[in-house]
């Protein structure tokens, strides 16, 4: 065998273990390590509600979601979290990235093309963030003229677009947080998306931003599931009547608005799962 033959030989095998190593590394990343556990899609980025905590998640969907895991039969430890902005989580579900969704998801006829929900298991009303000292917005009926922040492929960006077009500006953003941020600096003068996410915002920014708490639309908050999936649905409604019943709804409630002066409306919540709801 001629030395170059050798080398090519040699080198040929080094890049067939390279081969193999980086396959089963990947395989490890995204597919036997998640053998007998259930992925579950959160938001990272908001407070009170799916936060990410130098590496443990907080917040009541994440509650909710914990709730739901067990009454599955899988422990805290045997629940993946992966990060769900608004606008994946119709692929992510699509793709099967991701077991269910519980992300400030609203359950819409839109949505229900993609993807199937379970629940709802709570009802938050879109509403306005704005600056402390800013004594202009009062309600959706001053936004004329007003620049907002929204995040793309939320239903707060198209309640916008369908009913405020004419008379604000909208800034689409990929999170909330980033929203915040935009009306820190006078780049917005307002933020909106549902009532609990703006709280949890405004709880954040310690004084700086405030709720303006004129609800004006309903969110009802649902698990997204893999469209068709009927069977998962119920299973996933039944462990939600059962935290409503054994009183863990309320506390994860209370735990997590905690100093926000947020409540959720009692013409709404808690809601009744859908029975039978084609999901
Ligand atoms: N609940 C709304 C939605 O599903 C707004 C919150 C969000 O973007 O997650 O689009």
């Amino acid at each position: 065998m001629t030395l170059s033959k050798r080398f090519k030989r040699t080198a040929g095998r080094i890049i067939a273990a390279a081969c193999a190593l980086a396959c089963t590394m990947s395989l490890a990343a995204c597919g036997q390590d998640e053998a007998g556990k259930i992925r579950i899609g959160i938001k990272f980025d908001q407070p009170g509600l799916g936060f990410k905590k130098s590496g443990t998640y907080v917040g009541f969907d994440v509650d909710v979601a914990k709730y739901i895991a067990k009454k599955l039969g899988y422990s805290e430890d045997e629940i993946i979290w992966k990060e769900a902005p608004s606008k994946q989580r119709e692929a992510m579900l699509q793709n099967g990235d991701v077991d269910m969704i519980l992300a400030t998801y609203s359950i819409t006829d839109e949505r229900k093309k993609a993807v199937s929900f379970a629940g709802p298991y709570f009802v938050a009303g879109q509403d306005l963030l704005v600056r402390k000292d800013d004594q202009s917005i009062n309600g959706p009926e001053d936004l004329n003229g007003k620049r907002l922040c929204s995040v793309t492929g939320s239903t707060s960006a198209a309640t916008v677009k369908e009913k405020f077009a004419s008379e604000v500006q909208l800034m689409e953003q990929p999170g909330y947080a980033e929203c915040a941020t935009a009306l820190f600096s006078g780049i917005v003068d307002a933020v909106t998306t549902d009532d609990i996410i703006l709280a949890g915002l405004a709880s954040a920014s310690r004084g700086k931003l405030r709720v303006v708490g004129k609800p004006f639309t309903q969110e009802y908050y649902g698990v997204g599931i893999k469209k068709g999936d009927t069977q998962f649905a119920t299973k996933i409604n039944n462990a939600i009547v059962d935290m409503i019943q054994d009183g863990s709804w309320e506390n994860a409630i209370s735990d997590n608005t905690k100093g926000t002066n947020y409540t959720p409306d009692v013409r709404y919540n808690p809601p009744t799962p859908d029975e039978g709801e084609d999901a």
